[in-house]
Formats: structure tokens, sequence, C-alpha cells
């Protein structure tokens, strides 16, 4: 007997008849012999309607509310699937965050979960429930509800499985698996049987959008294996675990575009001590998350400075940045939105060498010119021009022969 946490995304629980499908799933997980806690997200597209609801009344709604008010999308879902459960003659209990024993922080719409007690949750499991918890949510120190921020519900599974010690934690999505590329650009696209935790982090926070970044970085902590897949269609989906030495043999896993970034080139500006220091500081103080940097060889002492930030924090990055120019001694500063991001990531990086120079070539026998580069140990990634992105994208998946089903 086995103990399965399985999440269902808002696309699985959207309406009754999904519902009735997750129930039927959920059901025959635990009459093969198996104990069963459930984590749902609210149905659809409740979330973003809530949100939408209050900002009709208020443009900047008190965060306390918020949480107040997010909170109960999640709590429609378990009810409901619980009644659709007791339709099918099963036994199955539904509980909300702070009810499955879910504290978190104080940081309303951003919290962090700080400790679950699953006293409750196993007195039900023992008794033969199924038990279905809320996704997203838990109780703040004040007693009062605290949601996780938007996806926050493959964080609440990750978790429940860590302090529940179950043997798999399965997030049940709109997608069958994680892929070498977005299918809807490269149509040889293959589902990855298994990738290893550090290249899912890299692959989320390159919007790979298959699972909350937060929830893998905690399911890599925690050692809880995850799978991800679908809940649409009874194959298998996803593995991501830890890595095992023979995952080093794939030097690329996967290839991703990121098409929400923007570069800004500060102009001639004196190549000196400080200057660099000031700027980055600055930004970070206006909450500007910079991500790659690039520094141009400097001429006579004068130098440009480019980096990229995510496109909806270009207005905030400007009204830093033009303050700054005068006192940094710059000529001035560009901002160009029609770039893209695109990264190769493997854990095989670490131990294969020409990975950079494959890339290059790839994109320059397409005439695709490189205008920024940034390395990790297991990624690389370009700045390209934006019209280039999906065909960048598919040529460093032939290039590596991502859609041989062995590579
Ligand atoms: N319902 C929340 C959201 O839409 C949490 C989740 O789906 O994981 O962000
Ligand atoms: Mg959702």
């Amino acid at each position: 007997m086995a103990l399965y946490v399985q999440k269902f995304g808002g696309s699985s629980v959207a309406d009754a008849e999904c519902m009735q499908r997750v129930a039927q799933r959920v059901y025959d997980t635990q009459q093969a012999g198996h104990r069963v806690v459930v984590v749902l997200s609210a149905m659809g597209k409740t979330t973003d309607n809530l949100i939408n609801l209050s900002k009709q009344v208020n443009p900047q709604p008190d965060e306390r509310e918020m949480d107040m008010l997010l909170a109960t999308g999640e709590q429609v879902s378990v009810a409901i699937l619980a009644m659709a459960l007791h339709a099918m003659g099963a036994e199955a209990v539904s509980m909300t965050g702070p009810q499955a024993g879910i504290a978190t922080d104080s940081a309303h719409t951003k919290a962090k979960i700080m400790g679950i007690n699953p006293e409750r949750v196993i007195e039900n499991l023992d008794k033969g429930r199924i038990v279905i918890v809320c996704g997203f949510q838990g109780l703040a120190p004040s007693m009062d509800v605290a949601t996780l921020g938007r996806g926050g519900s493959d964080t609440t599974a990750v978790a429940l499985a860590a302090a529940l010690k179950a043997d798999r934690c399965q997030i049940f999505t709109d997608v069958d698996g994680v892929y070498t590329a977005d299918p809807r650009t490269v149509s040889e696209a293959r589902k990855l049987p298994v990738i290893a935790y550090d290249e899912m982090l890299e692959l989320a926070s390159l919007g790979a959008k298959v699972l909350q970044s937060r929830s893998v970085e905690f399911a890599k902590k925690y050692g809880v294996e995850l799978e991800v897949l679908t809940s649409f269609d009874r194959i298998p989906g996803t593995i991501v675990k830890e890595e095992v030495d023979d995952m080093e043999q794939i030097v690329v896993r996967g290839v991703a575009a990121d098409k929400n970034q923007a570069k800004v080139t500060i102009q001639r500006v004196p190549d000196q001590p400080g200057v660099a220091a000031r700027l980055f500081q600055e930004l970070a103080a206006a909450n500007v998350n910079v991500d790659m940097i690039v520094q141009n060889v400097s001429e006579h002492g004068i130098t440009d400075i480019s980096f990229t930030v995510p496109r909806d924090e270009v207005n905030r990055t400007r009204s830093t940045v033009d303050k700054l120019l005068e006192s940094l001694g710059a000529a001035g500063a560009t901002y160009d939105v029609d770039i893209a991001k695109i990264s190769i990531v493997g854990v095989g990086m670490r131990s294969h060498s020409g990975v950079a120079y494959r890339m290059f070539e790839a994109l320059s026998n397409n005439k695709i010119n490189v205008e920024m580069i940034s390395t990790s140990e297991i990624k690389i990634s370009v700045v390209i021009r934006s019209a280039y992105a999906d065909q960048a994208v598919q040529v460093l998946h032939k290039a590596f022969e991502l859609d041989q089903a062995n590579a």
C-alpha cells in the first residue's frame, strides 16, 4: 500500500464533468489499494475572475482581504470533489489549508509554507477516507488565511507529500508531461520520460510553464519525486527527480524561448569602478529583476552596458535609469523589447565540452545573430531578435538531435 499525493490544476477541475473524471481517477487509485491525498486548484479561471472582481471595487485591494477572497476558489473545488466521490460510494473528506495543518508566514498573497502538522490528514486516511485539501493556502500566525502566490497549489502538493513522506507526488495538468521544446513551436518535440530537478528549475524559469518553480525547489530540497501527467488520458507523464549518473550522457535535455524579456543599453558610460555597482544597486532597490548583463569592450575609457529585464518591468527600469543617467555620466539609454532569450539546458553540459560552439554554429548557419550570451553550469542562453525566436528553437532542437529517442 503506497501513499499518493495527487494534485489537479484548474483546467483539470474546470467543470462538473472534469470533477467526475478526477473523482474516478482518484477513486481508482484508492481501489488499487493505496492511500490518497488530493490537492486541488480553483476551478478553471476562478482565481483570475476573483481578482478581476476585486479590482472593480478597489484598484488596490488590501492583501489580507485578497487572500480571504482568493482562498474561496479552492474551497469550492474540494467540496465539489468530495461530493462527486460520495456519489460514487467513496469515503472522502475535504479540508481547507488551515484545517489540514498547513502553517504559513504572514506575507499575504505570497506566503511561504513554514510547516505542516498533518495529524488530521493522517487520522482521516487511517479511517479509509480520501482526503481532499485546498491548494494554495494556509494559516498565517495571525490566524488569517494566507495564499501562496499564483500557481501555489503545486507547492501545497509537494509540501504535503514531504510532510506525509508520500511515495509519490503526481501533478495532473492539461499537458501530458515535460517536452524537449514547446510542441507548438517544434512539431518533433518529444515527451521526456525523466528530467532532473535542476533542469526543470531552469526550464520553469525560462517560461516552460509546467510546474511552479518554488514547488520544484521544494521537491528537490525534500527529495520528493514528482510526476507530471495529464488528467485527460491514462498515459505515463514525466518524472522529475534527483540527478543520476547516466542523466549526464544526454548533453542537452531541452530548448526554451523566453519572449518576455527586454534589453536595456546604457550608452557611453565612463569605464570606472563603481558605475556598475551604482546602477545595479538602484535597480535592485526598485525591485527590477536583472538577468543577463554584458559590458562592451571600452574605448577611450568609455563603454556601453547592456542587460535584460522582464518586459513588464521596463517602465520601472526606465524611470530608475533615466534618473541616473546624468550622475553616471552616460550619454543615454535605449530600451528594446523586440528580443527573445533562447536557452539550452542539460546536466550533461557539466561533463561535455563544445556545447556552446555547437549552439553558436547552428544559429550562425541560419543567419541568426547572437546579441548577448550568458552561461551557467547546465545552461547557455543567448539573446536574439524576437522575430527569430521560433526558428532558433527549431534549429537548436535539431542541432542537438532532441527529436531522437535516445538523445
Ligand atoms: N488557483 C491558484 C491560481 O490560479 C493556485 C493554483 O492554481 O495553483 O494561481
Ligand atoms: Mg491555476
